[in-house]
């Protein structure tokens, strides 16, 4: 968070907020802009657009620092390939990208590939569950807590959303770490400051903020 900024409201809004903020000249931050025409969908969203003036970092870097880079690493090491259980029905950007894979597995055909495996692209959320109560498969207890994602415990996409409980149940059942978290900083703005104007656009607050 201190060197690369806060993840706020998605992945992909918070990547081209931080092309536009510094890098404003390339292609990807004009398209951002809508400077050259296309139908790429990586355009800023109106409502987001005041992040890209925001004094603190904005980017989605945790999740190459935390997640895909050591993956990555350990594939390389062991000689391994990834089974995924990412699915289309996630997000926009799931939906294209299993398009363009064009089915569940990809094989890679240069040494920059990488082969990927995707067996459950187009499972929808229910069937996870039915699947899960068909085989009585353990499940983490996070979410018989009420969790209905997980990921880390702070993280900013999608918490914009009415029906997102992530923050409230940190509250509730960690409220230490709810608190660590809140004062994590980048620029000398707190993550609780930011946190706080992007509940804001959807007229909600912060849990411990509510009047
Ligand atoms: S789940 Fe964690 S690593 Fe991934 S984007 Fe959210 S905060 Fe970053």
């Amino acid at each position: 968070m201190d060197q690369f900024g806060f993840p706020l409201v998605s992945k992909e809004t918070s990547s081209i907020i931080k092309d536009v903020k510094y890098n404003p000249n390339s292609v990807r931050s004009r398209r951002a802009l809508g400077l050259v025409k296309t139908s790429y969908r990586g355009r800023i969203p109106k409502k987001w657009f005041w992040l890209v003036e925001e004094p603190y970092k904005v980017s989605s870097k945790c999740c190459d620092k935390l997640k895909k880079q050591p993956f990555k690493d350990y594939e390389k090491k062991n000689e391994v390939s990834p089974i995924l259980g990412i699915m289309a029905e996630e997000s926009m950007m799931r939906t294209t990208d299993y398009l363009n894979r064009g089915g569940c597995n990809v094989f890679s055909h240069t040494k920059r590939d990488r082969s990927t495996s995707h067996p459950i692209s187009i499972w929808l959320e229910k069937d996870i569950w039915e699947c899960i109560e068909k085989y009585n498969i353990p499940i983490s207890d996070i979410y018989k807590k009420g969790a209905t994602r997980t990921g880390c415990m702070f993280c900013g996409y999608g918490c914009q959303f009415k029906d997102d409980n992530r923050l409230q149940l940190v509250y509730d059942l960690y409220p230490k770490w709810y608190n660590h978290f809140m004062n994590y900083t980048n620029n000398g703005v707190t993550y609780r400051e930011a946190l706080r104007k992007v509940l804001a656009v959807n007229g909600l607050y912060l849990p411990d903020e509510k009047p």
